[in-house]
Protein backbone atom coordinates (compact mmCIF):
# COMPACT_ATOMS: atom_id res chain seq x y z
CA UNK A 1 0.00 0.00 0.00
CA UNK A 2 1.69 3.78 -1.14
CA UNK A 3 1.01 6.55 1.01
CA UNK A 4 -2.12 7.30 -0.51
CA UNK A 5 -3.80 4.26 -0.12
CA UNK A 6 -3.17 4.04 3.76
CA UNK A 7 -4.54 7.83 4.19
CA UNK A 8 -7.72 6.62 2.39
CA UNK A 9 -7.80 3.80 4.40
CA UNK A 10 -8.23 5.83 7.25
CA UNK A 11 -11.50 7.50 6.00
CA UNK A 12 -12.60 10.94 6.14
CA UNK A 13 -13.32 10.35 10.24
CA UNK A 14 -9.47 9.74 10.72
CA UNK A 15 -10.42 6.56 12.15
CA UNK A 16 -9.27 3.17 10.31
CA UNK A 17 -11.63 1.17 7.49
CA UNK A 18 -12.14 -2.22 9.28
CA UNK A 19 -9.42 -4.38 7.97
CA UNK A 20 -10.14 -7.93 6.92
CA UNK A 21 -7.98 -10.78 6.41
CA UNK A 22 -9.40 -13.60 4.36
CA UNK A 23 -8.08 -16.88 4.93
CA UNK A 24 -9.08 -19.96 1.98
CA UNK A 25 -6.71 -22.45 -0.06
CA UNK A 26 -9.26 -22.48 -3.17
CA UNK A 27 -8.12 -18.94 -4.93
CA UNK A 28 -11.99 -18.93 -6.89
CA UNK A 29 -13.08 -18.91 -2.88
CA UNK A 30 -10.37 -15.93 -2.20
CA UNK A 31 -11.35 -13.48 -5.20
CA UNK A 32 -14.72 -13.79 -4.30
CA UNK A 33 -14.97 -13.00 -0.94
CA UNK A 34 -12.18 -10.44 -1.57
CA UNK A 35 -14.94 -8.58 -3.72
CA UNK A 36 -17.27 -9.33 -1.63
CA UNK A 37 -15.21 -6.83 1.20
CA UNK A 38 -13.70 -4.56 -0.85
CA UNK A 39 -17.30 -3.33 -1.86
CA UNK A 40 -18.49 -3.42 1.66
CA UNK A 41 -15.22 -0.52 1.79
CA UNK A 42 -13.38 -3.33 4.35
CA UNK A 43 -9.95 -3.07 3.62
CA UNK A 44 -8.61 -6.51 3.13
CA UNK A 45 -5.68 -9.11 3.27
CA UNK A 46 -5.70 -12.61 2.15
CA UNK A 47 -3.56 -15.59 3.04
CA UNK A 48 -4.36 -19.02 1.26
CA UNK A 49 -2.64 -21.14 4.79
CA UNK A 50 -2.46 -21.56 7.47
CA UNK A 51 1.04 -20.37 8.03
CA UNK A 52 0.54 -17.46 5.93
CA UNK A 53 -2.64 -16.20 8.01
CA UNK A 54 -0.29 -16.21 10.87
CA UNK A 55 2.18 -14.03 9.60
CA UNK A 56 -0.12 -12.14 8.38
CA UNK A 57 -2.25 -11.43 11.17
CA UNK A 58 0.48 -10.64 13.32
CA UNK A 59 1.78 -7.83 11.09
CA UNK A 60 -1.37 -6.06 10.22
CA UNK A 61 -4.04 -6.70 13.21
CA UNK A 62 -6.90 -6.98 11.11
CA UNK A 63 -10.31 -6.04 12.77
CA UNK A 64 -11.64 -10.02 11.88
CA UNK A 65 -10.43 -12.96 9.94
CA UNK A 66 -12.71 -14.94 7.78
CA UNK A 67 -10.94 -18.33 8.24
CA UNK A 68 -11.61 -21.28 6.08
CA UNK A 69 -11.27 -24.89 8.22
CA UNK A 70 -9.90 -27.13 5.57
CA UNK A 71 -6.97 -27.06 4.64
CA UNK A 72 -3.80 -28.44 3.29
CA UNK A 73 -0.74 -28.78 6.38
CA UNK A 74 -2.38 -26.20 9.07
CA UNK A 75 -5.88 -26.25 9.15
CA UNK A 76 -8.02 -23.76 10.15
CA UNK A 77 -8.36 -25.29 13.84
CA UNK A 78 -5.25 -25.39 14.00
CA UNK A 79 -4.37 -21.86 12.89
CA UNK A 80 -7.31 -20.56 14.92
CA UNK A 81 -5.57 -21.86 17.64
CA UNK A 82 -2.26 -20.69 17.36
CA UNK A 83 -3.79 -17.11 16.66
CA UNK A 84 -5.54 -17.50 20.36
CA UNK A 85 -2.26 -18.69 21.86
CA UNK A 86 -0.21 -15.13 20.73
CA UNK A 87 -0.75 -12.18 22.86
CA UNK A 88 -0.77 -10.19 19.77
CA UNK A 89 -3.36 -12.08 17.84
CA UNK A 90 -5.29 -13.54 20.44
CA UNK A 91 -8.26 -10.60 20.14
CA UNK A 92 -8.51 -10.58 16.18
CA UNK A 93 -12.42 -11.94 15.91
CA UNK A 94 -12.35 -15.65 13.94
CA UNK A 95 -15.34 -16.38 12.01
CA UNK A 96 -15.20 -20.08 10.65
CA UNK A 97 -16.25 -21.00 7.16
CA UNK A 98 -17.04 -24.12 6.10
CA UNK A 99 -18.77 -27.05 3.98
CA UNK A 100 -18.48 -29.29 7.50
CA UNK A 101 -21.55 -27.86 9.64
CA UNK A 102 -22.36 -30.89 11.77
CA UNK A 103 -23.03 -29.86 15.33
CA UNK A 104 -19.89 -31.13 16.75
CA UNK A 105 -17.83 -28.97 14.15
CA UNK A 106 -19.51 -26.10 14.82
CA UNK A 107 -19.33 -26.93 18.41
CA UNK A 108 -15.30 -27.37 18.24
CA UNK A 109 -15.01 -23.92 16.10
CA UNK A 110 -16.43 -21.69 19.09
CA UNK A 111 -15.03 -24.02 21.64
CA UNK A 112 -11.67 -22.78 19.81
CA UNK A 113 -12.54 -18.96 20.06
CA UNK A 114 -13.96 -18.38 17.50
CA UNK A 115 -16.81 -15.59 17.28
CA UNK A 116 -19.36 -17.26 14.83
CA UNK A 117 -18.90 -20.40 11.95
CA UNK A 118 -20.77 -20.14 8.39
CA UNK A 119 -21.49 -23.10 6.40
CA UNK A 120 -20.26 -23.34 2.85
CA UNK A 121 -21.63 -22.78 -0.01
CA UNK A 122 -21.35 -19.17 1.21
CA UNK A 123 -24.56 -17.09 0.84
CA UNK A 124 -22.70 -13.47 0.44
CA UNK A 125 -25.60 -11.72 2.00
CA UNK A 126 -24.72 -13.65 5.08
CA UNK A 127 -21.49 -13.24 4.98
CA UNK A 128 -21.61 -9.65 4.81
CA UNK A 129 -24.14 -9.51 7.74
CA UNK A 130 -22.39 -11.46 9.50
CA UNK A 131 -18.95 -9.51 9.25
CA UNK A 132 -20.59 -6.35 10.06
CA UNK A 133 -22.64 -7.92 13.38
CA UNK A 134 -19.07 -8.53 14.69
CA UNK A 135 -17.24 -5.40 13.74
CA UNK A 136 -19.72 -3.62 15.42
CA UNK A 137 -19.70 -5.59 18.40
CA UNK A 138 -15.90 -5.41 18.20
CA UNK A 139 -15.98 -1.44 18.09
CA UNK A 140 -18.54 -1.45 20.86
CA UNK A 141 -16.27 -3.73 22.98
CA UNK A 142 -13.49 -1.30 22.21
CA UNK A 143 -14.66 1.60 22.94
CA UNK A 144 -15.92 0.27 26.49
CA UNK A 145 -12.38 -1.08 27.07
CA UNK A 146 -10.88 2.67 26.23
CA UNK A 147 -13.64 3.99 28.60
CA UNK A 148 -12.59 1.57 31.86
CA UNK A 149 -8.90 2.39 30.59
CA UNK A 150 -9.50 5.86 30.74
CA UNK A 151 -11.21 5.61 34.20
CA UNK A 152 -8.68 3.15 35.74
CA UNK A 153 -6.14 5.58 34.72
CA UNK A 154 -8.23 8.48 36.78
CA UNK A 155 -8.81 6.41 39.44
CA UNK A 156 -5.39 5.19 40.11
CA UNK A 157 -3.41 8.35 39.88
CA UNK A 158 -5.68 11.23 41.30
CA UNK A 159 -4.69 12.54 44.72
CA UNK A 160 -8.06 12.33 45.89
CA UNK A 161 -8.99 8.87 48.22
CA UNK A 162 -11.90 7.43 46.40
CA UNK A 163 -13.50 4.38 48.01
CA UNK A 164 -17.13 2.33 46.82
CA UNK A 165 -19.16 1.48 49.56
CA UNK A 166 -22.14 -0.66 49.36
CA UNK A 167 -25.35 0.09 51.80
CA UNK A 168 -24.32 -2.50 54.40
CA UNK A 169 -21.41 -0.34 55.16
CA UNK A 170 -19.20 -3.00 53.54
CA UNK A 171 -15.80 -1.23 51.45
CA UNK A 172 -16.16 -2.82 47.89
CA UNK A 173 -12.85 -0.51 46.50
CA UNK A 174 -10.41 1.51 47.14
CA UNK A 175 -8.04 3.58 44.85
CA UNK A 176 -4.07 3.57 45.81
CA UNK A 177 -4.61 7.22 46.91
CA UNK A 178 -7.20 6.04 49.69
CA UNK A 179 -4.81 2.95 50.87
CA UNK A 180 -2.10 5.41 50.89
CA UNK A 181 -4.14 7.86 53.32
CA UNK A 182 -4.63 4.95 55.18
CA UNK A 183 -1.72 2.80 55.28
CA UNK A 184 -3.33 0.17 53.73
CA UNK A 185 -1.82 -2.00 50.95
CA UNK A 186 -3.61 -2.40 47.49
CA UNK A 187 -7.12 -4.52 48.61
CA UNK A 188 -6.28 -4.58 51.88
CA UNK A 189 -9.45 -2.50 52.68
CA UNK A 190 -12.27 -4.22 50.42
CA UNK A 191 -14.53 -6.86 52.36
CA UNK A 192 -13.63 -4.06 55.38
CA UNK A 193 -16.36 -2.17 56.97
CA UNK A 194 -16.37 1.93 57.55
CA UNK A 195 -17.20 0.91 61.00
CA UNK A 196 -13.44 -0.10 60.82
CA UNK A 197 -12.58 3.63 60.38
CA UNK A 198 -15.10 5.65 61.23
CA UNK A 199 -16.06 6.46 65.21
CA UNK A 200 -19.12 4.15 66.19
CA UNK A 201 -20.92 7.59 65.76
CA UNK A 202 -20.36 8.65 62.76
CA UNK A 203 -20.89 5.45 60.92
CA UNK A 204 -23.77 4.77 62.37
CA UNK A 205 -25.09 8.08 60.60
CA UNK A 206 -23.33 7.24 57.73
CA UNK A 207 -25.53 3.55 57.80
CA UNK A 208 -28.61 5.43 58.28
CA UNK A 209 -28.10 7.74 55.57
CA UNK A 210 -27.27 4.80 53.28
CA UNK A 211 -30.03 2.77 54.40
CA UNK A 212 -32.85 5.92 53.81
CA UNK A 213 -31.42 6.10 50.53
CA UNK A 214 -31.20 2.44 49.90
CA UNK A 215 -34.82 2.22 50.73
CA UNK A 216 -35.57 5.12 48.13
CA UNK A 217 -33.37 5.28 45.48
CA UNK A 218 -35.21 8.01 43.49
CA UNK A 219 -34.91 10.68 46.44
CA UNK A 220 -31.06 9.57 47.36
CA UNK A 221 -29.10 13.14 46.92
CA UNK A 222 -25.49 13.42 47.96
CA UNK A 223 -24.56 13.53 51.39
CA UNK A 224 -22.02 16.33 51.02
CA UNK A 225 -18.59 17.34 51.98
CA UNK A 226 -18.01 16.63 56.02
CA UNK A 227 -15.21 16.77 57.75
CA UNK A 228 -14.27 13.26 59.59
CA UNK A 229 -11.95 11.65 61.70
CA UNK A 230 -10.61 8.47 60.21
CA UNK A 231 -8.46 5.45 61.52
CA UNK A 232 -5.10 5.24 60.24
CA UNK A 233 -3.82 1.64 60.28
CA UNK A 234 -1.24 2.78 62.26
CA UNK A 235 -3.96 3.62 64.91
CA UNK A 236 -3.33 7.40 64.54
CA UNK A 237 -6.06 9.27 63.43
CA UNK A 238 -6.40 11.55 60.37
CA UNK A 239 -8.60 14.61 59.52
CA UNK A 240 -10.22 14.39 56.10
CA UNK A 241 -13.06 15.80 53.98
CA UNK A 242 -15.24 13.08 53.26
CA UNK A 243 -17.88 13.31 50.33
CA UNK A 244 -20.62 10.69 49.54
CA UNK A 245 -22.20 10.72 46.16
CA UNK A 246 -25.54 7.82 45.82
CA UNK A 247 -25.22 5.91 42.65
CA UNK A 248 -27.38 3.24 41.67
CA UNK A 249 -25.61 -0.21 39.94
CA UNK A 250 -27.82 -3.31 40.23
CA UNK A 251 -27.35 -2.40 43.82
CA UNK A 252 -27.13 0.92 45.83
CA UNK A 253 -23.59 1.91 45.97
CA UNK A 254 -21.78 4.90 47.25
CA UNK A 255 -19.02 6.79 46.22
CA UNK A 256 -16.76 8.25 49.07
CA UNK A 257 -13.92 10.98 48.08
CA UNK A 258 -11.45 11.55 50.38
CA UNK A 259 -9.34 14.76 51.02
CA UNK A 260 -6.43 14.68 53.58
CA UNK A 261 -6.66 18.00 55.38
CA UNK A 262 -4.60 16.88 58.39
CA UNK A 263 -1.74 19.14 57.03
CA UNK A 264 -4.04 22.12 57.21
CA UNK A 265 -5.84 21.14 59.80
CA UNK A 266 -2.10 20.80 62.00
CA UNK A 267 -1.11 24.10 61.24
CA UNK A 268 -4.78 25.20 62.30
CA UNK A 269 -4.46 24.19 65.63
CA UNK A 270 -0.73 24.53 65.60
CA UNK A 271 -2.08 28.46 65.04
CA UNK A 272 -4.32 28.34 67.42
CA UNK A 273 -2.36 26.89 70.07
CA UNK A 274 0.00 29.04 70.00
CA UNK A 275 -2.19 31.71 70.31
CA UNK A 276 -3.32 30.74 73.54
CA UNK A 277 0.17 29.81 75.00
CA UNK A 278 2.84 31.77 76.94
CA UNK A 279 6.24 31.93 74.33
CA UNK A 280 8.54 31.83 77.31
CA UNK A 281 7.22 29.99 79.81
CA UNK A 282 5.15 27.33 77.33
CA UNK A 283 1.82 27.60 79.82
CA UNK A 284 -1.42 29.28 79.09
CA UNK A 285 -1.20 33.02 78.82
CA UNK A 286 -3.54 35.43 80.17
CA UNK A 287 -5.93 35.59 76.71
CA UNK A 288 -6.58 31.79 77.31
CA UNK A 289 -6.82 32.27 81.13
CA UNK A 290 -9.18 35.06 80.89
CA UNK A 291 -11.61 33.03 78.57
CA UNK A 292 -11.39 30.03 80.70
CA UNK A 293 -12.24 31.94 83.77
CA UNK A 294 -14.95 33.42 82.32
CA UNK A 295 -16.39 30.05 81.22
CA UNK A 296 -16.06 28.75 84.68
CA UNK A 297 -17.37 31.21 86.18
CA UNK A 298 -20.27 31.08 84.23
CA UNK A 299 -20.76 27.26 84.80
CA UNK A 300 -19.74 28.54 88.97
CA UNK A 301 -23.05 30.55 88.72
CA UNK A 302 -25.26 27.75 87.32
CA UNK A 303 -24.12 25.31 89.83
CA UNK A 304 -23.28 27.30 92.94
CA UNK A 305 -19.81 25.51 92.87
CA UNK A 306 -17.41 27.90 94.62
CA UNK A 307 -14.33 29.03 92.31
CA UNK A 308 -10.90 29.80 94.05
CA UNK A 309 -7.93 32.19 91.83
CA UNK A 310 -4.38 31.91 92.92
CA UNK A 311 -2.19 34.71 92.37
CA UNK A 312 1.18 34.57 92.55
CA UNK A 313 4.33 37.41 92.20
CA UNK A 314 7.61 36.29 92.40
CA UNK A 315 9.45 38.48 95.37
CA UNK A 316 12.14 40.98 94.70
CA UNK A 317 12.23 39.67 90.91
CA UNK A 318 13.82 43.14 89.80
CA UNK A 319 16.49 42.07 92.15
CA UNK A 320 17.11 38.89 90.81
CA UNK A 321 17.40 40.36 87.44
CA UNK A 322 19.52 43.37 88.25
CA UNK A 323 21.73 40.84 89.80
CA UNK A 324 21.97 37.51 87.41
CA UNK A 325 20.91 39.28 84.23
CA UNK A 326 17.39 39.30 82.35
CA UNK A 327 18.41 36.01 80.78
CA UNK A 328 18.69 33.92 83.69
CA UNK A 329 15.62 35.52 84.62
CA UNK A 330 14.00 34.51 82.26
CA UNK A 331 15.25 30.99 82.83
CA UNK A 332 13.56 31.52 86.61
CA UNK A 333 10.85 32.27 85.23
CA UNK A 334 10.47 28.55 83.10
CA UNK A 335 11.51 26.95 86.09
CA UNK A 336 9.02 28.64 88.61
CA UNK A 337 6.06 28.10 85.63
CA UNK A 338 7.15 24.56 85.23
CA UNK A 339 6.64 24.09 89.17
CA UNK A 340 3.31 26.36 89.03
CA UNK A 341 1.87 23.99 86.27
CA UNK A 342 2.38 20.67 88.37
CA UNK A 343 -0.42 21.95 90.59
CA UNK A 344 -2.82 22.19 87.95
CA UNK A 345 -3.91 18.65 87.74
CA UNK A 346 -8.05 18.41 86.83
CA UNK A 347 -9.21 19.74 83.20
CA UNK A 348 -11.15 22.18 84.95
CA UNK A 349 -7.60 23.42 86.54
CA UNK A 350 -5.34 26.03 84.44
CA UNK A 351 -2.32 27.63 85.47
CA UNK A 352 -1.29 30.54 83.21
CA UNK A 353 1.39 33.42 83.06
CA UNK A 354 -0.48 36.61 83.83
CA UNK A 355 2.14 38.90 82.72
CA UNK A 356 5.89 40.10 83.90
CA UNK A 357 7.09 37.98 86.68
CA UNK A 358 2.97 37.33 88.04
CA UNK A 359 1.27 33.86 87.71
CA UNK A 360 -2.46 32.94 88.21
CA UNK A 361 -4.40 29.32 88.38
CA UNK A 362 -7.69 28.98 88.66
CA UNK A 363 -9.24 25.79 90.82
CA UNK A 364 -12.86 25.24 89.96
CA UNK A 365 -15.39 23.87 92.35
CA UNK A 366 -12.59 24.53 95.32
CA UNK A 367 -13.51 26.05 98.08
CA UNK A 368 -10.98 29.01 99.87
CA UNK A 369 -9.45 25.90 102.78
CA UNK A 370 -8.60 23.52 99.93
CA UNK A 371 -7.28 26.33 97.77
CA UNK A 372 -5.38 27.78 100.48
CA UNK A 373 -3.97 24.22 100.75
CA UNK A 374 -3.00 24.71 96.60
CA UNK A 375 -1.12 27.95 97.02
CA UNK A 376 1.10 26.84 100.27
CA UNK A 377 2.19 23.52 98.43
CA UNK A 378 2.81 25.57 94.95
CA UNK A 379 4.50 27.83 97.33
CA UNK A 380 6.93 25.27 99.19
CA UNK A 381 7.36 23.65 95.48
CA UNK A 382 8.84 27.05 94.69
CA UNK A 383 10.93 27.40 97.51
CA UNK A 384 11.92 24.12 97.15
CA UNK A 385 13.50 24.72 93.67
CA UNK A 386 16.30 25.90 95.51
CA UNK A 387 16.92 28.68 93.10
CA UNK A 388 19.69 31.15 94.32
CA UNK A 389 18.35 34.28 94.83
CA UNK A 390 21.96 35.77 96.50
CA UNK A 391 20.44 39.36 96.78
CA UNK A 392 16.68 38.48 98.26
CA UNK A 393 16.25 39.93 101.81
CA UNK A 394 13.70 37.64 102.13
CA UNK A 395 15.54 34.22 101.29
CA UNK A 396 18.52 33.19 99.66
CA UNK A 397 16.31 31.41 97.20
CA UNK A 398 13.22 32.43 95.01
CA UNK A 399 10.01 32.53 96.71
CA UNK A 400 6.33 33.97 95.81
CA UNK A 401 4.07 35.60 97.57
CA UNK A 402 0.24 34.71 97.01
CA UNK A 403 -3.15 35.80 97.50
CA UNK A 404 -6.17 33.37 97.65
CA UNK A 405 -9.57 34.39 96.53
CA UNK A 406 -12.52 32.31 96.38
CA UNK A 407 -15.49 33.31 94.85
CA UNK A 408 -19.16 31.85 94.65
CA UNK A 409 -20.29 33.14 91.52
CA UNK A 410 -24.19 35.08 91.15
CA UNK A 411 -25.75 36.26 88.12
CA UNK A 412 -24.63 39.90 88.56
CA UNK A 413 -20.78 39.10 89.35
CA UNK A 414 -18.02 40.03 87.50
CA UNK A 415 -14.57 38.29 87.76
CA UNK A 416 -13.07 41.43 88.37
CA UNK A 417 -14.25 40.86 92.00
CA UNK A 418 -12.32 37.71 92.27
CA UNK A 419 -9.08 39.47 90.63
CA UNK A 420 -9.54 42.31 92.67
CA UNK A 421 -9.50 39.91 96.12
CA UNK A 422 -6.67 37.99 94.98
CA UNK A 423 -4.84 40.87 94.28
CA UNK A 424 -5.27 42.61 97.21
CA UNK A 425 -4.48 39.21 99.13
CA UNK A 426 -1.62 39.00 97.37
CA UNK A 427 -0.26 42.33 98.09
CA UNK A 428 -0.80 41.57 102.47
CA UNK A 429 1.21 38.81 101.28
CA UNK A 430 3.77 40.71 100.47
CA UNK A 431 3.67 43.32 103.20
CA UNK A 432 3.57 40.49 105.45
CA UNK A 433 6.94 39.32 104.63
CA UNK A 434 6.66 37.94 101.51
CA UNK A 435 7.27 34.03 100.77
CA UNK A 436 3.64 33.73 102.23
CA UNK A 437 0.28 32.65 101.46
CA UNK A 438 -3.08 35.26 102.25
CA UNK A 439 -6.61 34.19 101.63
CA UNK A 440 -9.40 36.03 101.10
CA UNK A 441 -13.13 35.35 100.40
CA UNK A 442 -15.42 36.97 97.97
CA UNK A 443 -18.97 36.98 98.28
CA UNK A 444 -21.33 37.97 95.40
CA UNK A 445 -21.42 41.56 94.30
CA UNK A 446 -20.11 43.28 98.12
CA UNK A 447 -16.73 42.06 97.02
CA UNK A 448 -14.39 40.99 99.90
CA UNK A 449 -15.65 39.81 103.19
P1 LIG B 1 8.18 42.34 94.65
O1 LIG B 1 8.78 41.35 95.58
O2 LIG B 1 7.55 43.50 95.39
O3 LIG B 1 7.27 41.71 93.69
O4 LIG B 1 9.40 42.98 93.87
P2 LIG B 1 9.72 42.76 92.36
O5 LIG B 1 11.07 43.27 92.06
O6 LIG B 1 9.50 41.34 91.98
O7 LIG B 1 8.61 43.62 91.67
P3 LIG B 1 8.66 44.59 90.48
O8 LIG B 1 7.26 44.64 89.93
O9 LIG B 1 9.27 45.90 90.91
O10 LIG B 1 9.63 43.99 89.41
C1 LIG B 1 9.23 42.98 88.54
C2 LIG B 1 10.40 42.67 87.66
O11 LIG B 1 10.16 41.55 86.84
C3 LIG B 1 10.71 43.79 86.73
C4 LIG B 1 10.88 43.19 85.38
O12 LIG B 1 12.07 43.56 84.76
C5 LIG B 1 10.91 41.71 85.67
N1 LIG B 1 10.34 40.99 84.58
C6 LIG B 1 9.07 41.07 84.12
N2 LIG B 1 8.93 40.23 83.05
C7 LIG B 1 10.12 39.62 82.87
C8 LIG B 1 10.61 38.68 81.94
O13 LIG B 1 9.89 38.18 81.03
N3 LIG B 1 11.88 38.24 82.04
C9 LIG B 1 12.70 38.74 82.99
N4 LIG B 1 13.93 38.27 83.05
N5 LIG B 1 12.28 39.64 83.87
C10 LIG B 1 11.02 40.08 83.83
MG1 LIG C 1 5.05 42.13 90.04
MG1 LIG D 1 7.57 40.61 92.14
Amino acid sequence: MNLRESAAAFGPTGLRDPAILIVDDAPDNLAALRTQMVEQGYQTFVANSGERALQLAQRVHPDLILMDIVMPDMDGFEACRLLKAHPVTQRIPVIFMSARTEAEDVVAGFDLGAVDYIGKPLRMAEVCARVRAQLQIRASSETQQEQAERLRTIVNSMAEGLLIIEASGRIQFTNPACDQYLGYQADQLSGRYIGDLLNPLVAQEYLDYFARHAANPATAHSHGTREVIIRHRNGNSVCMDLTLTPMFLRQPLFIGLLHDITHHKLSEDALQRAAMVDPLTKIANRRHFDSFLEKEWQRATRTGAPLSLVLLDVDHFKLYNDSLGHAAGDICLQQVAGAIATHALRGTDLAARYGGEEFVLLFAETDLEAATGLAEAIRAHVEALRLPHPKSPTSPWITVSIGVATAYPQQLDITETLFVAADRAMYSAKEDGRNQICATRTSGASGVR
